[in-house]
């Protein structure tokens, strides 16, 4: 047996809104103390009527046209029926295909790369549930959970795929590209916690298919499906059917387990919203929105490219990191020198931040700033510092904040092309060294270590080719 069949379900917040999708309580309900963003709207007191967030349709809909799906001209909002102490309504407002009708989006595609397209069923916008607190222990082990329903009617934006993907691979490729996606769009800060989360559906050949739910991060998508294709192929190999049920990822223990047998479509009742009306999103709706939706990934790419002349490596490097790539072009404006920028950035600068990278706003919280780059790289083009030079003004950029102008007047790191003091310091290494000198005769490789003696030497301030240029004029006339 080696076939598999993956399929995602993808809800992403729209974190970009100020409120709710029904009422006006804040979107961003995070460091919020529990039930203290909530209204009679979003809590379901009867009597209240949802009134829809424009922007919300805006947002989504943008998504759908990134994602190659048909817009409809007119959507409608439909109830999903289910009891669960998250949904104080006991229904969920969100979107469903039928009578002729169809979500936010529908039927598109999205390449995963050259050679593969993944289809994109349905795109739905819809409010989020409230949160359940299970305090220490989890679902399984207490028998009490607190409430929280600040998140209960945030708009979140449903991606429903078609089961096209074959190994957690290809999923892991899928969601860091979508990720790109909605980060370009401003749709999403997929960086915040739970602003993203994903359902999977795995089914090996023939068998049924198994939900995985309540995974809380693109990163442990990739973990849970490794471990329900490893199950599955055992319960296979001895010969248990597997089947349909909706299992939940314990991101601690690293399992899944089982927490109830799946509904059925039917069991939801759906029926259509009646407190909101036909939406008719109008002729020139989607072709407005496609003039002013901002520059997806792949549009990015072309011009970094194109404009900048960047190579494709580092075009891709730079634009897989929205933040890093935005504080590219921020540097742009204040000093234009997009190759040596990119490259600085993606080596130096970027094996300083490694470890923060994970965190939401790590750009914006470091000391170092767009023009604190764009000064030192004109320092390296004018050739008054050397690149080991600016490496250490950068460690001390991060610790201080100063200019690196400031630096190097504070600490007289200028780059030397005094040729004598450089000669001095040729001298000294051409003492020490002998044996390498020798050996610089015949043998290149010899040259760049005396060089690098130099280097050293002068911590790194020597100007390299007039240093290389010394030296060999000493290994030619020794006595010189
Ligand atoms: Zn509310």
């Amino acid at each position: 047996m080696s076939l598999v069949m993956i399929g995602l379900e993808i809800h992403a917040q729209i974190t970009v809104l100020e409120s709710k999708l029904f009422c006006s309580c804040r979107g961003n309900y995070r460091d919020l103390r529990p039930n203290t963003n909530i209204c009679e709207t979003c809590c379901g007191l009867p009597g209240t009527l949802p009134i829809i967030n424009k922007k919300a349709i805006q947002y989504s809909t943008m998504t759908s046209i990134a994602l190659g799906c048909k817009v409809p001209d007119k959507i409608m909002f439909y109830r999903k029926n289910y009891f669960y102490p998250d949904l104080p309504k006991n229904f969920q407002i969100t979107q469903y295909n039928v009578y002729g009708f169809s979500s936010i989006g529908a039927e598109g595609s999205f390449e995963l790369d050259d050679s593969k397209k993944i289809r994109i069923s349905r795109i739905q916008l819809e409010e989020d549930p409230g949160r359940i607190n299970y305090l220490e222990g989890g679902m399984n082990v207490r028998n009490s959970a607190l409430i929280d329903y600040n998140r209960a009617g945030v708009a979140l934006i449903e991606i429903v795929t078609e089961p096209d993907f074959t190994n957690p691979k290809e999923v892991r490729l899928f969601l860091n590209k979508l990720s790109l996606t909605l980060e370009h769009l401003g749709v999403c800060n997929t960086l915040m916690e739970g602003s993203v989360r994903c359902d999977v559906n795995v089914s090996m050949k023939g068998g049924n298919k198994v939900e995985i739910k309540n995974i809380n991060s693109f990163k442990e998508v990739e973990k849970a499906i490794n471990y329900e294709i490893t199950r599955q192929t055992s319960m296979y190999n001895r010969n248990i059917k597997i089947e349909s049920e909706t299992r939940h990822w314990d991101d601690k223990k690293k399992i899944t387990y089982k927490s109830r047998s799946k509904e059925e479509e039917h069991d939801y009742r759906y029926f259509p919203e009646p407190d909101i009306p036909i939406i008719v999103l109008g002729d020139n709706f989607v072709s407005n929105l496609k003039v002013h939706m901002p520059e997806l990934p792949s549009q990015r790419f072309d011009r970094f490219v194109s404009k900048y002349k960047l190579s494709e490596h580092i075009s891709d490097i730079l634009i897989n990191d929205k933040k890093l790539a935005d504080f590219f072009e921020s540097t742009l404006k204040i000093y234009f020198s997009p190759v040596e920028i990119a490259n600085f950035l993606i080596t130096e600068f970027k094996s300083m931040i490694e470890d923060d990278s994970d965190s939401t706003d790590y750009l914006r919280n470091m000391k170092v700033k767009p023009e604190h780059i764009a000064e030192l790289v004109k320092m390296i083009e004018g050739n008054k510092i050397s690149r080991i030079t600016a490496k250490d003004i950068l460690v001390k950029i991060f610790e201080s904040g100063l200019l690196p102008s400031e630096i190097v007047n504070n600490t007289n790191s200028f780059k030397i092309a005094d040729e004598k003091i450089l000669m001095d310091a040729v001298q000294s290494v051409f003492d020490t060294e002998k044996s390498a000198v020798e050996d610089a005769k015949t043998n290149h490789e010899a040259i760049n270590f005396l060089l690098g003696k130099v280097m050293k030497f002068t911590n790194g301030r020597a100007d390299p080719k007039i240093a290389m240029r010394l030296i060999n004029n000493k290994l030619k006339k020794p006595n010189a």
